[in-house]
């Protein structure tokens, strides 16, 4: 454990010398808003932020971090932990894979006891408060021992965060023979099917290695003094209210946190948001893509991304091609080897119908990225009219934030608690299809997608719906004027810093 970068030297009473440390759960999905969070922090706030987690995802978050963020390595020893060597990242791992890594985070906890005392040593108290993943829940204790408070931070949306930490504390489906059962902290018109549960909570009854990690560490997240969560107040009412009420904690919706000029809608020029992200490598060059984009029709363009570790079985891919290829819409598809093949073995053609890279090039229908693309390019630039996706988080708030519609396939994690919401509450989603062995067939793929697409009817009306939220997004993130017109999230996230420093002055008097 390091610290990379010392601290400046504390000047008593000046805000701007305040340190603030956090703890993102190992996963791209986590670090991605984790670092733009600690930017956003440091420069409305001028505060020290460092970042701590294992060197290998230091390695990922340093590439791309200016040098206003600090960054303190938490040693993550190899042995033992039914992982690679190398993995210290969710990324390449299978689903059964990934319970070990979460489990094994709990080792973090003694790395970070240490670098909080070196904190305290060189300056004299202790940070301002500690950000920890929802996940991380053993960083309340170690927050209260050293003196501070843990603030739990969700990287996900209002109503997924609660569905997911309430049905992994109740597991509701195991006290019902129905398929369809209502869940603690929603109101009974939110009605949840064991369709929404990935496997690994259908199983779940306590004892399995999900729920004896959860559970704990979402039992002691609630512990914490509050909770940031990255939505917007206007657009998740429902999961806002809800989310309150079961937390029992003050919670400061401070989304979504997205790169500024995302937000103002600023054109996209290659790499612009790119330097942003976490030091991935694009499958095609970022002026590639925008170049072909620029040669489509406005909202013309579909966007197939499944998010950082996610891929579909060898027919899903298959159906999903002929859809795209029979329905003639433009599209870009980021692919990976699919599930049961090495996702960092090179792609293979015959995991494609017979010729369809060949004959969509040759009619430049479409673009076929390896493994990663620069997604934020892509769905901000005006082409783009609508979004395959896994419904992860980010990639929801990417889409909703430029008014793009989502054709939702939602596979793991609270993602189909997300598809729900956006299909129920928002109305900017349809639902292709749910979970990894879901049957779908390539004429549906092709029917979906074409009313999606479509300027009137249901796609038009789920555009202009998206619109409406994007319009929403971009009013509570504007931080240029005081008063009324300071957006929400800017104002929660002041309201977040007064009540940790009032807390502080709690705690030390
Ligand atoms: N992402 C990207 N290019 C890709 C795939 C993903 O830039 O080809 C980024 C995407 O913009 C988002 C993140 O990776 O910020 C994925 O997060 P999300 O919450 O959507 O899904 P997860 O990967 O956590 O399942």
């Amino acid at each position: 454990m390091v610290l990379q970068h010392p601290p400046p030297t504390s000047m008593e009473g000046s805000s701007s010398n305040e340190h603030i440390v956090m703890l993102p759960m190992m996963a791209h999905g986590h670090l991605i808003p984790f670092l733009s969070l600690a930017r956003e922090i440091h420069r409305r706030k001028g505060f020290t932020v460092t970042i701590a987690s294992t060197p290998l995802n230091i390695q990922y978050l340093r590439s791309t971090a200016g040098t206003e963020i600090k960054f303190a390595e938490l040693s993550f020893g190899n042995a033992d932990r039914g992982l690679l060597p190398d993995a210290e990242n969710t990324e390449n791992l299978t689903l059964d894979q990934i319970v070990n890594i979460f489990s094994a985070s709990e080792r973090l906890e003694a790395p970070f006891r240490q670098f909080l005392s070196e904190i305290v040593e060189k300056e004299g108290k202790p940070p301002l408060c500690i950000i920890s993943d929802v996940f991380l829940g053993w960083a309340v204790g170690v927050a209260e021992s050293m003196g501070t408070v843990n603030v739990t931070f969700t990287t996900c949306g209002a109503y997924g965060t609660l569905a997911y930490m309430s049905l992994w504390l109740n597991l509701p489906h195991r006290k019902t023979e129905s398929e369809e059962f209502t869940l603690p902290g929603f109101p009974e018109r939110c009605r949840f099917h064991i369709s929404h549960l990935h496997r690994f909570v259908r199983m779940a009854d306590g004892t399995d290695s999900w729920s004896r990690f959860l559970q704990p560490q979402i039992s002691n997240s609630l512990q914490s003094f509050g909770c940031l969560c990255n939505t917007v107040e206007e657009i998740e009412p429902l999961g806002l209210e809800c989310l309150r009420k079961f937390m029992k904690i003050p919670v400061w919706p401070i989304g979504p946190l997205l790169p500024s000029a995302l937000l103002k809608k600023s054109p996209a020029s290659a790499g612009q948001f790119y330097k942003h992200r976490a030091g991935k490598k694009p499958g095609m060059s970022m002026e590639k893509c925008l170049e072909w984009l620029d040669s489509q029709k406005p909202n013309s363009v579909l966007y197939v991304s499944f998010g950082s570790q996610n891929s579909i079985s060898e027919s899903h891919m298959k159906e999903l091609a002929s859809g795209l290829e029979g329905s003639g819409i433009p599209f870009i598809w980021v692919i990976r080897p699919p599930l049961g093949f090495d996702f960092r073995g090179e792609f293979r053609s015959e995991w494609l119908p017979e010729g369809f890279e060949q004959r969509t090039t040759e009619k430049n229908q479409g673009l076929l990225v390896k493994n990663w693309a620069p997604q934020l390019e892509i769905l901000s630039h005006k082409s783009t009219g609508a979004f395959v996706s896994h419904c992860g988080w980010n990639s929801v708030m990417e889409s909703l934030s430029q008014g793009v519609p989502i054709i939702g396939w939602p596979m793991a994690a609270e993602q189909t608690y997300n598809s729900k919401m956006l299909v129920e509450e928002m109305g900017v989603s349809v639902e292709l299809t749910r979970g990894l062995q879901s049957e779908i067939g390539g004429e549906e793929v092709k029917r979906v997608i074409k009313m999606v697409m479509e300027e009137k009817g249901k796609g038009g009306e789920m555009r202009k719906k998206a619109a409406e939220i994007a319009e929403r997004i971009a009013a509570a993130t504007n931080d240029e004027e005081e008063g009324d017109d300071k957006g929400s999230s800017i104002q929660a996230l002041d309201d977040f810093v007064s009540a940790v420093v009032r807390k502080r002055r709690e705690i030390r008097t």
